[in-house]
């Protein structure tokens, strides 16, 4: 069976997925170019820009760790639950990244910050994120040789939300209380202190080149190829950095809003994956169940059409037996006639056997008995084994038979299958029918040089026009005791030798049907 994929973890992109991520991380570079030159041409400060943008990103980054934990959940992996934790850990830091940032609530920031409160803070949410990708990197590794999903522990979320919580208070309360123990990145609110900050962001810098190699080395599902573009989104940020000299400037806007797009797309991807995943889960589990109902319908189709097909000739087995007891139980015996009945009773037996044979060969697809078949004289011996039903209900029986209808090649016992159905279907339409002789007439003819045709008519009670349309889906019956198989067996015969099997209604009354089938030469052709 092939593996069923759960999640962005363990489904490998397509092809058309490495494509766009390719395209947006060309789009990424390619922007880059364009605004290096202009980098460091001053613009007049937006205050609101930053709040806002902290705003987008925080969502964006809370809505992707609510999918990374979903999916941890489900695979029960450390390593998830770190990109998840690192997540959490960013989005978190947004909050006092905006609060402090001079100029966006106050002035000079708020929580008491210095200069350099936010860069440090921004410079922990760049550097968090490849230190990350290295411990997903190296669990997942040894995840893959740990045991199934399912025998694993759970992997933590809570014990991730709340170090992810604990992380960010530490590191707001180092970069506001404690800014005295971290070295400047700013010499003014707008002017960077750029021999310091060249040195923090080569750090950030290096590693995720190191964070990038690695994990396009060891890649395999849909999230690391959306990591992958995170990280080119990072590269891009901190090239611009390493050659940004301060704030306001087309630089430094273009930052931000590079960081929303990236964790816009990302998110998107992210979402528009788990719901592509959830409804192939959703169709797999659909079809499934539907293979599964198919099978029991089959199942009950064959029990349903045993019983159905066996009826008539267990009934006459036992109607001939005990005519042939009553034959032998009386004052004078008569032996002759006791044989000839007991006789009757063992062909009708070994009829049911040879149907119970030809249902079995029927729904294990098994090609049935072929031999060549004269429809005429089949139609003769079907209609004198149910002499006794034709008799029971008065019903005549008219045959018109083209002498010089070709052989058809088909499983003999199937085939008497179909007329035994349509003659029974027909008499007991005519049981119900007052007023008129009852009449069944049998005609064949030979068709277009190709085919052979045999129609049973009767003149009994028609089918309404809603009913004919359904006649031939198994179950479908109007009868209080019918089953509804017996058309639907015929036509499942029918078409198996290559034939067509429909009704029409009759000239004046009744129903006729037609049983349309090859000769016998086309077969062998
Ligand atoms: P069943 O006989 O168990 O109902 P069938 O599949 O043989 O199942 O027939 C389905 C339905 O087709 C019957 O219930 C009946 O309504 C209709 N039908 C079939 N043959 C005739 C016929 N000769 N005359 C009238 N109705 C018929």
């Amino acid at each position: 069976m092939p593996q069923e994929h759960l999640g962005l973890f363990d489904t490998p992109p397509t092809r058309r997925q490495v494509q766009f991520s390719l395209v947006i991380v060309g789009l990424l570079f390619a922007a880059l170019l364009v605004i290096l030159p202009v980098r460091d041409v001053p613009l007049r400060p937006i205050h609101a820009f930053i709040p806002m943008a902290n705003a987008i990103m925080f969502l964006g980054e809370l809505i992707t760790a609510t999918l990374l934990y979903a999916q941890t959940a489900v695979f029960r992996s450390r390593a998830l639950a770190v990109v998840g934790t690192v997540y959490v850990f960013t989005a978190l830091l947004l909050i006092p990244h905006a609060l402090t940032f001079p100029g966006a609530f106050a002035p000079d920031g708020l929580l008491s910050a210095g200069i350099n409160t936010t860069a440090w803070i921004a410079w922990c949410r760049r550097v968090s994120f490849p230190i990350a990708i290295f411990f997903y990197v190296q669990l997942r590794r040894a995840e893959s040789t740990a045991p199934r999903e399912a025998e694993r522990p759970a992997a933590g979320i809570v014990i991730g939300v709340i170090a992810a919580i604990a992380l960010a208070a530490g590191v707001t309360a180092l970069t506001t209380i404690g800014q005295a123990l971290l070295p400047p990145f700013f010499v003014t609110h707008s002017r960077v202190a750029y021999a310091n900050s060249l040195q923090y962001e080569s750090v950030v810098f290096v590693l995720s080149i190191i964070a990038t190699i690695l994990l396009f080395r060891t890649r395999r599902s849909v999230l690391d190829l959306w990591l992958l573009v995170v990280f080119a989104g990072w590269l891009t940020q901190s090239l611009l950095i390493l050659s940004l000299h301060g704030r306001f400037t087309v630089g430094w806007y273009w930052l931000f809003l590079v960081s929303v797009f990236s964790h816009l797309v990302v998110m998107l991807a992210l979402l528009a994956e788990s719901h592509r995943l959830y409804l192939r889960l959703a169709l797999s589990t659909s079809a499934r169940n539907r293979e599964r109902e198919s099978r029991l319908m089959s199942i009950d189709a064959v029990a349903a059409a045993i019983s159905h097909e066996i009826g008539q000739p267990l009934a006459a087995a036992r109607a001939y037996a005990t005519a042939g007891v009553s034959w032998l139980d009386r004052p004078q015996p008569d032996p002759e006639r006791a044989v000839k009945s007991m006789r009757a009773a063992i062909d009708a037996a070994q009829r049911t056997a040879d149907v119970i044979k030809s249902i079995r060969a029927m729904f294990a697809q098994q090609p049935g008995m072929a031999s060549e078949v004269d429809l005429n004289d089949l139609a003769r011996a079907t209609a004198s084994a149910l002499g006794r039903e034709l008799a029971g209900e008065k019903v005549s029986l008219q045959l018109t038979l083209d002498e010089a209808l070709p052989p058809i090649l088909a499983d003999r016992v199937q085939i008497e299958q179909v007329l035994v159905n349509l003659i029974t279907n027909a008499i007991e339409s005519l049981g119900a029918t007052r007023g008129r002789a009852r009449r069944i007439a049998i005609r064949s003819a030979a068709l277009n040089g190709h085919d052979v045709l045999l129609q049973v008519s009767d003149n009994g009670i028609g089918i309404t026009d809603e009913a004919m349309s359904r006649i031939f889906e198994a179950f479908f019956t109007t009868k209080k005791t019918g089953m509804g198989m017996g058309l639907s067996l015929c036509r499942t015969i029918v078409e198996a030798h290559g034939g067509r099997l429909w009704a029409a209604p009759g000239e004046q009354h009744g129903v006729t049907f037609y049983l349309q089938l090859p000769r016998s030469d086309l077969h062998a052709a």
